[in-house]
């Protein structure tokens, strides 16, 4: 297969991990027979440096005329502390988002048996935890209008779905159960909202066209609940732009750490695919991050964008490999861990690169 990739790096330590992700998809080429064409793109804070925008358009042209993104992450301290400054590197990812039409977020919660143990939560209830969340990206409190009034003393946000919001979004959460345990939870707050109330009706339509597909509905404050009660109740999980955004970081303690979580962004053309955390200004040119959540963020793009399941599927292998040989950067580390298999970002690559050339034969092409 011949496809061009974007490595869109970022800020802080999007650079070192999207390198190890690059270097996971060309070891898969290489197996696998593909070709893979790269290149790169300024965004976030470096964009803002070199040309004064944080998405500049040579940009965006490339990623519009790519097949997949594999994207690091925007942030830089001088903006984070300083809440004035009118250019900032987030304006890069909102405008991404918004040229490219992703209105939709998939984030797998999987737990590798090997972290049971690296999660707050006990490992009886988390064992076997296996969630795709489905997070609206365009609608909601975020994009309905917003002022303040009254001098200043009153703010509002109008929490906003048009239909066929939900309509498309609904479809993916639909036929991507269709491929898990046919199960999808609905979140929303039908009992209060008028928004959650169309939520709630297109979902339950969309749904008839789906009738081999379990649909439950759950109010957002009982999901909240339920997702650190009974993680392994839930399959697909569907819902808007606010109530995502809060129940998929939470969520996210269920894989125990930031760095092991990826995301993938889709619309109707290209998707873009990244680690949950940020750039970590804390860790940043120290060679520790971790970069599994970028190589997984990989093996999300191998599937999704590609159709490419064998190949995704062996990298998911590999990192369990990986973590079964109880190799481990320092984030995910315990006090059982040996110094030796305490690995910096560039090794837990090797490792993965390794693991993948112990279990494929290259392909000869
Ligand atoms: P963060 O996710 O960057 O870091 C939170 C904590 O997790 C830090 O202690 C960090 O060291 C640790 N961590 C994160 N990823 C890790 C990894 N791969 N390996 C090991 N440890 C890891 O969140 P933050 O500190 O709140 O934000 C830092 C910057 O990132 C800010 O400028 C913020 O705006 C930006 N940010 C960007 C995105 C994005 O680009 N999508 C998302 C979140 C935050």
């Amino acid at each position: 297969m011949k496809k061009k990739i974007i490595i869109l790096p970022g800020d802080g330590i999007g650079k070192e991990v999207t390198t190890e992700g690059k270097r996971v998809l060309e070891k898969i080429a290489e197996i696998f027979g593909h070709q893979f064409e790269y290149d790169t793109a300024l965004i976030g804070h470096d964009a803002i440096e070199t040309t004064g925008s944080p998405l500049p358009d040579e940009s965006l042209a490339k990623l519009k005329s790519c097949d997949a993104i594999l994207f690091g992450a925007v942030g830089h301290p001088k903006y984070d502390n300083d809440p004035t400054l009118k250019v900032r590197p987030e304006q890069g990812l909102l405008k991404m988002r918004k040229e490219l039409g992703l209105y939709a977020n998939l984030r797998p919660i999987k737990l590798f048996d090997e972290l049971l143990e690296a999660s707050s939560i006990k490992p009886e209830i988390l064992k076997g935890s296996d969630i795709l969340f489905f997070r609206e990206l365009t609608g909601d409190a975020y994009f309905g209008e917003k002022g303040r009034k009254d001098d200043g003393n009153t703010a509002y946000d109008m929490m906003i779905y048009q239909r066929y919001e939900v309509e498309r979004i609904a479809h993916k959460a639909f036929q991507a159960a269709r491929t898990r345990r046919k199960k999808v939870t609905s979140v929303d707050k039908a009992n209060v909202l008028e928004s959650s109330r169309l939520w709630r009706e297109t979902v339950q339509l969309v749904g008839k066209q789906y009738p081999d597909v379990q649909l439950e509905h759950q109010f957002v404050d009982t999901a909240a609940m339920k997702l650190i009660q009974s993680p392994r109740s839930f399959d697909v999980v569907l819902t808007g732009n606010l109530f995502g955004d809060i129940l998929t970081d939470e969520a996210s303690q269920i894989a125990g750490s930031m760095g092991m979580l990826a995301s993938a962004s889709i619309g109707d053309a290209v998707g873009l695919y990244e680690p949950i955390h940020g750039s970590a200004h804390d860790i940043t040119g120290k060679g520790i991050a971790n970069p599994l959540a970028s190589i997984l963020s990989a093996a999300l793009l191998l599937d999704i964008s590609f159709g490419l399941k064998e190949e995704s599927n062996g990298i998911l292998e590999a990192v369990s490999n990986a973590l079964r040989s109880g190799f481990r950067t320092a984030d995910i580390a315990d006090a059982r861990t040996p110094k030796e298999k305490i690995l910096n970002t560039r090794s837990m690559g090797d490792c993965i690169v390794e693991q993948l050339s112990l279990t494929h034969a290259t392909v000869n092409h």
